[in-house]
Formats: structure tokens, C-alpha cells, sequence
């Protein structure tokens, strides 16, 4: 078991990516807090599942853009397992909107849980980690923030994300020297994010592998970088994009 006892925040683990993370930390000896904004049902599954294992955790409603809810969220870590080892930055949203229609809610809307919720529960984290020498932190961009790989109807999303990658780097220099940050930067993957038809078409065709990935296969390379087997990367940014960007 990679992450034995560990104890790993996992923000937006009610579904998707997070919760395909979620359940392979738990099956690698990790207790879990499963963080979700609205899907109670959800979460109470994910949980479910991970005890039904004979494995430990919690599930925590807490909205990332909320800094109150951010506290809440690591003090209940706290006060159930003594700890937090590990934080996967994982919730995100994505509202598609035409260019010209956005307005400054919008923008904010998409920042305040991509970007600033990033932040702050890394803030919250660190100040944990930092204390007891020791840490992960991994943020989930996308290839929507690598060069200019977004689409033109989901503008603030690629520019969140292109800020989780540059916050990656900043933390890991900040958080050095024994607090390791890193971000993995997916391509499609298939969940219950939103999107158009279109852009499924189109990423499966410019990807080299021709498929949309699995969330298990963005959870694999989180278990890689919680683990000890990535003890000398810091500042990464991991693309785990079926190919998409050779194109
Ligand atoms: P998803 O299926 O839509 O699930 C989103 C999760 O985030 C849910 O658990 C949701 O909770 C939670 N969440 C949303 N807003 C939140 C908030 N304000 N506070 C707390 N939790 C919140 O998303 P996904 O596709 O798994 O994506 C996960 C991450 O990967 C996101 O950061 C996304 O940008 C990134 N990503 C996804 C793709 C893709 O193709 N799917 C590609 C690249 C990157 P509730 O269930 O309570 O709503």
C-alpha cells in the first residue's frame, strides 16, 4: 500500500476525476475526506464504498470558493484524523459561454473556484504541512491552460487553468523545501463535466490515442505524485492527455 495511513483532502470527490481518486488512495491505505459542494447522495457513496473496504472516511460539504467553507473543511480534517498529509486541489467548474456574452460574474464565477479555491486550500494545507516537514499538494489543471489548447466558448476556464498551472510553481517554491506541489494537466476525460458534442469529436480525432480518457487514468498519476515514488519532482505539471497535444 503506497499511502498507508496518510491522510488526503480531495476537494469535488462526489464524482468524476475526484472520486475515481478518492476510492484509489483509500484502496492504498489512505483516509479520505470527501469534499463535495451539492451532491450529498454522491459523496455518502464514495464514503460508503471506501468503509464497505474496511477503509476510513468522511465526507465534508464545503463550496472551495467560500474561504469560511475552506476552513471548516480542513478543521473537521483536523478534528477527525489529527492530520493532513496529502491535498488533491481537484474541484473545478467549467460554464460554457459565448465570448461576448460573458460578463464579470462569469469570470469571477469560474476564478473563485478554479483559481482562488485552488489557493486558499493549499494556504489551508500548507500551514499543516509546513509545521510537520512533510506534504503533497496536487492541482488539477488541463490542457485547456497549456498554451492556447481551450476553446473559445469556455474562455474563463482556460485562463483558470492556465493559472493553476503558474500557482503550481509558486506554491512549490514557496512550500519547498520539504512541501512538494504539482499539477496534472488532463485532456477529455470522460465524466459529467459539461460540454459539446463538438469538442468531444474534435479531441478524440487530434488525439493520438483517439479516445477520451478514464478517471482512474488522472487518478493513477495523483497516486504517483502522493506517493513516495515522485519524492524528487516539484513544480511539475504532469499532461495526461491521450496524446492531445503532439498535434
Ligand atoms: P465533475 O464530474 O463535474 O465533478 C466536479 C466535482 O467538483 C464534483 O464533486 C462537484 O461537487 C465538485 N465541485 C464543483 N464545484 C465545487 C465547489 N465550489 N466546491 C466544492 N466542490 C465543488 O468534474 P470532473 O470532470 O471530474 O473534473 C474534476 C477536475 O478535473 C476539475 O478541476 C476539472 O476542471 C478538471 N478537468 C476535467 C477534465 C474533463 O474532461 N472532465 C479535463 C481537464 C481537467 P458536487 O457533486 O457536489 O457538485
Amino acid at each position: 500500500m503506497r499511502l498507508r495511513n496518510k491522510v488526503a483532502v480531495i476537494t469535488g470527490s462526489s464524482r468524476g476525476i475526484g472520486r475515481a481518486t478518492a476510492l484509489m488512495f483509500a484502496d492504498e491505505g489512505a483516509k479520505v475526506v470527501v469534499n463535495y459542494r451539492n451532491n450529498e447522495q454522491s459523496a455518502t457513496e464514495v464514503v460508503d464504498i471506501i468503509r464497505g473496504n474496511g477503509g476510513l472516511a468522511i465526507s465534508v460539504r464545503a463550496d472551495v470558493s467560500n474561504p469560511n467553507d475552506i476552513k471548516m473543511l480542513f478543521t473537521k480534517t483536523m478534528d477527525t484524523f489529527g492530520t493532513v498529509d496529502i491535498l488533491v486541489n481537484n474541484a473545478g467548474i467549467c460554464p460554457p459561454k459565448p465570448f461576448l456574452e460573458l460578463t464579470a460574474d462569469d469570470i469571477n464565477a469560474v476564478f473563485s473556484v478554479n483559481v482562488v479555491g485552488v489557493v486558499l486550500c493549499a494556504q489551508e494545507a500548507a500551514k499543516i504541512m509546513i509545521s510537520r516537514e512533510t506534504g503533497r499538494i496536487i492541482n488539477i489543471a488541463s490542457i485547456s491552460g497549456i498554451r492556447n489548447f481551450g476553446t473559445a466558448g469556455n474562455m474563463p476556464y482556460a485562463m483558470s487553468k492556465a493559472a493553476v498551472v503558474n500557482a503550481t510553481g509558486m506554491l512549490a517554491k514557496a512550500l519547498g523545501p520539504n512541501v512538494l506541489v504539482n499539477c496534472i494537466a488532463p485532456g477529455f476525460v470522460d465524466t459529467e463535466m459539461p460540454t459539446s458534442p463538438e469538442y468531444v469529436e474534435r479531441v478524440i480525432t487530434d488525439s493520438a490515442l483517439k479516445r477520451m480518457l478514464r478517471p482512474e487514468e488522472i487518478a493513477h498519476a495523483c497516486l504517483f505524485l502522493a506517493s513516495g515514488d515522485s519524492s524528487g519532482i516539484t513544480g511539475e505539471v504532469i499532461h495526461v492527455d491521450a496524446g492531445f497535444q503532439l498535434k
